[in-house]
């Protein structure tokens, strides 16, 4: 996972810094990667994700922040949101130098306030994708296909930044993993993920590199049988 190699000693081979760069499409998920968020049984159905918040303790948490939420049946729900250690920094300095868009697998309805959390003044997403446009596999799991974004053509410039490995399926060379997060206030990898983003920068494709330092597409190729590929719902 991301926190575990990103300081690894693996090396582009960039080196010169008169090189010149290009920006990043950078796609982010939202659940267990920018914020963890605690919701009642009404909404708990909209997210992705299994709700792990207790296994953090409440001393370790980073404090919430309630959010109401909408859902198609007009019924409010409150949601508390945890914002990951360092998100709003880690987002603004991103959106400077890099095209940033949100791809969940959570309903839009569910999402769209936290994104509003997330970038109020709507000066950071470029784009925000939800579980509509997710691809499922064998007819139940959310993967996101990047094509969505960017098309066939830039996929040498974008990456994907998830904590479900199965999003990558489309695309498991984009793919940089991270680990979950669950609200603990010590957690330090978007930090990391900001100086490993600047690393990637240079380079021509970054697939190579993402696929030396993560593996993604070797451990996933289990998944990827050759007549069973991904499909739209
Ligand atoms: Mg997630």
């Amino acid at each position: 996972m991301f926190n575990d190699v990103c300081c690894a000693s693996g090396r582009d081979n960039s080196g010169s810094n008169i090189r010149k760069t290009r920006r990043l499409k950078v796609v982010l998920d939202i659940d267990e990667t920018l914020i963890h968020a605690e919701v009642n049984e009404g909404v708990s159905s909209l997210r992705s994700g299994m709700d792990a918040g207790s296994e953090t303790k409440r001393a370790d948490k980073v404090e919430g922040i309630l959010v109401k939420i909408q859902a198609l049946d007009g019924t409010i729900h409150d949601v508390v949101v945890r914002k990951r250690p360092g998100v709003d920094r880690f987002l603004r300095n991103l959106a400077l130098e890099h095209e940033v868009y949100a791809f969940t697998a959570s309903e839009s309805y569910y999402a769209q306030p936290i994104l509003k959390l997330l970038d109020p003044k709507k000066e950071i997403f470029k784009g925000c994708y939800y579980r509509s446009e997710c691809t499922k596999y064998k007819g139940k799991t959310f993967v996101k296909d990047l094509t969505k974004i960017c098309g066939q053509s830039d996929m040498t410039h974008t990456i994907l930044v998830d904590n479900n490995p199965m999003s990558f399926l489309p695309q498991p060379r984009n793919g940089v993993p991270i680990l979950s997060w669950y609200g603990n206030c010590r957690d330090n990898a978007l930090n990391i993920l900001e100086n490993f983003v600047k690393r990637l920068k240079p380079l021509d494709d970054v697939r190579p590199f993402l696929n030396k330092t993560f593996g993604v597409e070797a451990a996933l190729q289990k998944y990827q049988p050759t007549e069973q590929k991904v499909t739209s719902p």
